[in-house]
Order: structure tokens, then sequence, then C-alpha cells
């Protein structure tokens, strides 16, 4: 079944600003393997609209980033629901919305990302550096830990 795969643009496709390592092929192959394809970014809607006009490639969807819920809602038959992107915003507005996030830096290559013979070939750039430290589902853990227990303390002094 296919898989919806949302791309963030600035710093996760080679198109961004800066450019990211998700190259225009990969991007193409991801629509030819069948997967709903689209945009996810802090642009404006025409802005992404016209991103992809200029490369050539049809998309499902160009939304802002709290608006990631809404393609969740608009495609429902789909195995799996992706965000790929580079920043910790991605992770948070993925995770809000129920995608898996992919983060571009450190991901493993899904089949589309691989060329004809098997090669992965990122863009000029590079994956750079990583700007997502820490995993959300870390830091809410952290504010879920329970308080030290002091509960059993007072009962031995207070005999
Ligand atoms: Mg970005």
């Amino acid at each position: 079944m296919a898989h919806l795969i949302s791309f963030d643009i600035d710093g996760t496709l080679v198109t961004g600003n800066g450019p990211g390592p998700i190259t225009l092929e990969m991007v193409r192959r991801a629509a030819e393997h069948g997967h709903i394809i689209g945009s996810c970014s802090d642009r404006t809607v025409q802005d992404q609209k016209n991103m992809w006009a200029a490369a050539g490639i049809e998309v499902s969807f160009t939304v802002n980033k709290h608006r990631l819920d809404s393609v969740k809602e608009q495609y429902a038959d789909v195995e799996i629901y992706y965000h790929i992107g580079d920043t910790n915003m991605d992770q948070h507005y993925a995770l809000l919305s129920g995608f898996e996030f992919l983060q571009v830096q450190t991901m493993d290559p899904h089949p589309w990302m691989h060329n004809e013979a098997g090669e992965v070939l990122w863009g000029p750039e590079g994956r750079g550096p990583l700007s997502v430290t820490e995993p959300i589902q870390t830091l809410e853990r952290r504010v879920a830990a329970p308080p030290v227990n002091a509960v059993e303390d007072d009962f031995a002094t207070t005999g």
C-alpha cells in the first residue's frame, strides 16, 4: 500500500534555502513508486506550489506546518504517514499530527532514494549538520518522571 510522504523544503529538499539533501530525482521516484507526495513548510502555500511547478513535479498537497493534520484527514487509505524534515519544528508537528518523523540528516534511505544502480546520491550540499539534538519523546518522559519518593521517609521520621 502507498506511503504518504510530506517533505519539508528548506534544509530538506535540494530546492530549499539552504539546499537540503533530498534531490528532485528522489522525489520523482517516490511518486513513481506510487507514494502520495507533497510539501509541508513554513513557506506560503503559493510559494510551495510555484516550487513544484518549476520542478515539473505534480504533488498531492502543499500545506503550512501547523496544517499537517489536515493532510492525514484527506488521505485515509495510506499504509503510513511520513514527514521528512530537518528541525525540531518538523518533529513537533509530525508527532502532533500522527506522522512518523524522519530526520533527513540521519534517516535510513528508503527504496525510492536509491537510483537504478542502487546508490543513494544526496544533493550537492550533503546531509548537513544535525539540528534536532534531542527527541521530543525524551523531553516528555523527563517532565513526566515521578518526583523523588519522600513519603516513606516521612513515615519513618514521624513514627
Ligand atoms: Mg527545514
